[in-house]
């Protein structure tokens, strides 16, 4: 019933180069139709990135974006100008954008809907730092994170959400949560899920990020909540990425 993703997040890292590298690898290896791929590149590799999946069933997504429709938003990118784009996702609540660029569950949300409104699929990134898990907080963090933005959605503004549940301390960091903590947090997201609606919890893609790699994606999407991954640093090498997406 749930269609698993497996999304690339380059963060500030890749070139034209990669974009063209990733276009070859995706023409050359067909993809299996089980899974649904996105890469998410940075906002000046849209264009070259739409161009060289042209062809291919890989969707487009984009890091960030600002709720406001325009103006004097110096360095930032609206919901319509990705939309002039093949932009499927965007990525609302990333925790580098949480920590570094101060934007709390209210920033969060403003995005989500800005999204929402142009008709882009927001990726909610939902997760706890080390000091939170390591003081019994995770749930409690997570499931906040994830009520601040669909306590303030519409019933059909949720079904059009995707959650990726990044616990802080495994990201970039190598150490990835074991498939049965990833499994234990899905699983309440889903039971919370389940409060707004029961069919909204069945349907949902809660998809598993930090240290998803070619070794270890295998184990975790075999989790039952899991459906799904937003990889960062494994998404930069061309067979690292189509191993994680050939094993979903
Ligand atoms: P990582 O990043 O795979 O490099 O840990 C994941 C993410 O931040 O989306």
């Amino acid at each position: 019933m749930r269609m698993p993703l497996i999304a690339g997040n380059w963060k500030m890292n890749g070139s034209l180069e990669l974009v063209e590298q990733f276009g070859r690898a995706f023409a050359e290896t067909g993809l299996p139709t089980s899974v649904e791929v996105a890469l998410i590149p940075p906002t000046p590799y849209l264009a070259a990135m739409q161009s060289a999946l042209a062809g291919t069933a890989v969707a487009l997504g984009a890091q960030t974006l600002n709720p406001e429709t325009k103006g004097a938003h110096t360095g930032e990118v609206s919901a319509e100008m990705l939309n002039e784009f093949d932009v499927r996702y965007v990525l609302v609540g990333h925790s580098e954008r949480r920590s570094m660029y101060h934007e709390d569950d209210a920033a969060v949300l403003a995005r989500a809907k800005a999204a929402l409104a142009s008709g882009l699929v927001p990726v909610l990134c939902v997760g706890e730092t080390l000091e939170q898990r390591e003081a019994g907080q995770t749930e409690a963090v997570v499931l906040g994170q994830v009520e601040a933005v669909f306590n303030a959605l519409d019933a059909e503004q949720r079904t059009r959400m995707v959650i990726a549940y990044e616990p802080v301390w495994a990201i970039g960091t190598g150490r990835t949560a074991s498939p049965s903590q990833a499994q234990a947090v899905h699983a309440a997201i889903r039971a919370r899920l389940g409060e707004y609606d029961s069919e909204l919890a069945a349907r949902l893609r809660l998809l598993y990020g930090g240290s998803m790699k070619a070794d270890n994606a295998a184990e975790l999407l075999a989790e039952s909540d899991i459906d799904g991954g937003l990889i960062g640093g494994a998404s930069l090498k061309t067979n690292d990425f189509l191993a994680i997406c050939q094993s979903a």
